[in-house]
């Protein structure tokens, strides 16, 4: 059911030959398909909370087409707990299949406007649903899973990998992802996060600044392949993962894995890795909600 560790695939296309460099993609996306990619490594410890502290109901927050949100959903679902997920903003029917496929699988959806949303003000959220007196069997998961068991789960892609790389690169939401894949390199390996939001410092975040030197020493940001803004696209990008799905038989989204691939790909060909650089990129799924052949 779960296919771990992922498959290591090699990638190998004009610009990998004519540069002479070894370009890997770490398959998340074949760990399951509707608990796939980088949400089912940052679930992975949170659900054993879960079952540890003996709740039985995961609450957890996401925007309308969070991946997080029905990875979550379906979790719920594969190990029996409850789930119910705050979405910010208003309600709108029909729900997008996003939702649809959360509430098919068992999250109850409540509608939280952005002010309260932001301030995660629960009580007051939940007041005037069924929800408001269980709340001590609740399980409180931050937005987009982002806490230390996410990092403890996300830490095992790296350690997964059982070749020796130089870099490896992720799609940052977030950073929760990448800055668990830093925590588990090597001395001689660098993680690079590429930013699918606009004018985001995430050295600024909480748990990333909390990493020990050396792990930040080994964590870098680029911020110049967000292509305008969060699931934003420009008919540059979409040619691009057109392109490479042809090539490679490989789908990637238009909201991370394409924009971090095309990153990988820019580095490559303006020369940034030397003769024989070794380089693992992670497809962290997410292709369901946003491929090319689907825009909403
Ligand atoms: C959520 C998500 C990310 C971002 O992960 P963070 O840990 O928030 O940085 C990257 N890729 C995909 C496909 C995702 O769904």
């Amino acid at each position: 059911m779960f296919r771990l560790p992922s498959p290591l695939h090699k990638i190998e296309n004009e610009l990998t030959e004519e540069f002479r460099v070894q370009l890997y993609l770490k398959r998340d996306d074949l760990i399951h398909p509707d608990i796939s990619g980088n949400k089912w490594r940052k679930l992975k410890y949170n659900i054993a909370q879960v079952q540890q502290q003996q709740k039985d109901t995961i609450l957890t927050f996401g925007g309308a087409y969070s991946n997080h949100i029905t990875a979550t959903a379906a979790a719920g679902r594969h190990f029996g707990y409850k789930t119910i997920g705050i979405i910010r903003g208003e309600e709108h029917t029909p729900l997008n299949e996003s939702l649809r496929f959360a509430q098919d699988h068992g999250m109850q959806l409540v509608y939280a406007d952005r002010t309260l949303y932001r301030e995660k003000a629960l009580e007051v959220i939940l007041r005037d649903t069924p929800y408001m007196h269980d709340i001590e069997q609740y399980y409180i998961l931050p937005e987009g899973g982002a806490n230390e068991y996410a990092l403890s789960g996300c830490r095992e892609i790296t350690e997964e990998i059982e070749i020796d790389f130089d870099y490896i690169y992720c799609a940052c939401g977030t950073g929760t992802t990448i800055a668990g894949i830093a925590q588990g390199l090597k001395k001689h390996q660098q993680a690079v996060g590429i930013s699918v939001l606009k004018g985001v410092d995430f050295l600024t975040n909480e748990l990333i600044r909390q990493q020990d030197k050396h792990v930040l020493h080994q964590l870098a940001f680029d911020t110049n392949y967000h292509f305008g803004g969060y699931a934003k696209t420009t008919p540059e990008l979409l040619d691009f993962i057109q392109h490479f799905y042809s090539q490679h038989h490989i789908m990637l989204d238009y909201v991370y894995t394409g924009k971090m691939m095309y990153a990988v790909l820019d580095n490559i060909q303006r020369g940034k890795f030397a003769k024989g650089t070794t380089i693992v990129a992670v497809h962290t799924g997410g292709v369901a909600n946003a491929n090319v052949f689907n825009l909403p």
